[in-house]
């Protein structure tokens, strides 16, 4: 294994971004961030509470009653937002290297994630441009018109995973639609949030527009939540957190957005392109540590060709490179936490009552400490298996086979979750009718899970609520009011 790569310039403490400047929390609290490699301790970063979002969202507030943000037009901001997104584009190596070495994400993922949020920033920087709202006409009665407007203080809460991305899929609609914000990141990976202040400023978003809180979610999130001068929250997490979250929005009518945790199906049929079916559901699972909340985490695999599948599938993942997450070669690091490996060997061990282990099943070979994961197959999995049902977000996945169409459309649609499917198959009919019959948000066919920014992303059933992504995410961030004027 190659040596243990740490970045130049690791800040030994970060701290919030409140009204355009640096802040400590009043109380003066820190809390530890871990490298996933080590599991050492790193750095801390400021533990907010709620007198410091009581700061954020005050700053915010006056940003939004009083600053020229919501009034700028449409064009004005987003010059300001490809500005954001030329920052980033020129920073996509350091942001990679942090986090790459806050997350364990292999480097060359990080990389491909830092330049997706430049890709935010430029495509809602566009869709507000072209924004166009409705208008209808009674002949000589009436002309309405629909008049949009920024909501107000948006709250915006992340997970750990991908957690810059993820920050850039909420921060660009939020600020093209013009809305002022608090970004409360993921305890276990706040490094590369601490960057967007800089970016921000430099690129000329106005002071108090952008506020980040670090802190737990249990304090700093839950102030958040419940603070009255937040309309909004848009949230991505698990599903348990999401519904405290709903229960906590209900005082005040906040508005949601929730995109949850998944458990998604990708379904092998024996007619697909057998080598395309087996790529793709690899990668859709063993991609970004298995920490991706679309992952195919269940194949489900038509029996003439089950065996041959498993074999082969199993053979991949056996020569997975799994490594220090910095080593370009590497395309499984370390988990992000020693909490959350914990969770996944837990889900190992179950597994090994469940189905039949055929690769990986604990610590690859020679990697003793860190929070490395080798990564695993099950084959022969019930559905009633936890390790079917539950999500285990890690590089671990469940096999089983079907015969029928409707066994598989059964079998896909057997849990609560409902986030993404993956349907391989040579029968267009066929792919056509699964996805209109499967419960998921999204629904790749015969392909790996590729994005087209204008399209809705979210989940049916515990995976979501709300779609973002396209015109969607403006709707979100806007009021949209109705004007009637008589003739
Ligand atoms: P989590 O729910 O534990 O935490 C997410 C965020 O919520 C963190 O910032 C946390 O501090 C905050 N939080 C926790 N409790 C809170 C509370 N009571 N009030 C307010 N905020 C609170 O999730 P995680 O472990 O960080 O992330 C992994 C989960 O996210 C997985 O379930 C995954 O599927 C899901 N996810 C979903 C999507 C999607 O788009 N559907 C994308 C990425 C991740």
């Amino acid at each position: 294994m190659t040596a243990h790569y740490v970045p130049e310039n690791l800040p030994e403490h970060i701290r919030h971004y409140i009204g355009g400047a640096p802040a400590d929390s009043v109380s003066g609290e820190t809390f530890e961030v871990l490298d996933p490699v080590t599991n050492k301790p790193y750095m801390t970063a400021s533990a907010g509470k709620a007198e410091d979002i009581d700061l954020a969202v005050a700053a915010a507030k006056e940003a939004f009653d009083h600053g020229p943000w919501p009034k700028m037009l449409p064009r004005q901001r987003a010059r300001i937002l490809n500005k954001i997104a030329d920052l980033v584009e020129s920073r996509d190596k350091q942001l990679a290297e942090l986090e790459t070495f806050d997350t364990g994400l292999p480097i060359k993922q990080a990389l491909g994630q830092a330049q997706r949020a430049a890709e935010n920033f430029r495509f809602f920087a566009d869709l507000i441009v072209a924004q166009a709202d409705d208008t209808y006409k009674v002949p000589g009665k009436q002309v309405n018109y629909v008049n949009r407007k920024p909501v107000g203080v948006a709250g915006l809460i992340t997970p750990w995973n991908t957690p810059f991305m993820l920050e850039s899929w909420k921060l660009a609609p939020a600020l093209a639609s013009g809305c002022t914000v608090v970004l409360k990141p993921a305890e276990f990976t706040p490094l590369s949030a601490s960057l967007w202040a800089d970016i921000f400023r430099e690129a000329g978003v106005p002071d108090g527009v952008f506020n980040l809180v670090n802190g737990l979610g249990e304090e700093a999130g839950d102030a958040l939540v419940k603070h009255p001068d937040v309309r909004l929250i848009s949230f991505t997490g698990e599903t348990t957190t999401g519904e405290t979250i709903f229960r906590n929005c209900a005082p005040g009518l906040k508005g949601m957005s929730m995109e949850l945790g998944g458990k998604s199906p990708a379904v092998v049929f024996a007619d697909a392109d057998f080598e395309a079916a087996l790529d793709s559901t690899l990668f859709g699972v063993f991609s970004l540590n298995g920490e991706r909340c679309t992952a195919g985490s269940r194949i489900l695999v038509e029996r003439s060709i089950y065996e041959e599948f498993c074999t082969r599938y199993a053979e991949r993942a056996r020569n997975i490179v799994v490594g220090d997450p910095h080593d370009p070669a590497t395309e499984v690091g370390a988990l992000v936490h020693p909490e959350h490996f914990d969770k996944v060997m837990s889900y190992i061990e179950i597994g090994k009552t469940e189905g039949k282990l055929l690769a990986g099943g604990g610590r690859p070979e020679g990697l003793d400490t860190g929070n490395y994961v080798a990564p695993t197959v099950f084959a022969d999995v019930k559905p009633d298996a936890r390790i079917f049902q539950e999500e285990i977000f890690g590089p671990v996945v469940a096999i089983a086979p079907f015969d029928t169409d409707e066994e598989a459309l059964e079998l896909a649609n057997n849990v609560k979750y409902g986030l993404a499917a993956y349907v391989w198959t040579a029968d267009l009919t066929r792919a056509h009718n699964f996805a209109q019959n499967i419960d998921a948000g999204m629904v790749w066919l015969n392909s790996h899970n590729v994005r087209d920014l204008r399209t809705p992303f979210g989940g049916v059933k515990a995976s979501g609520l709300g779609h973002e992504g396209g015109y969607r995410s403006i709707d979100f961030y806007t009021e949209q009011q109705a004007v009637h004027i008589t003739l």
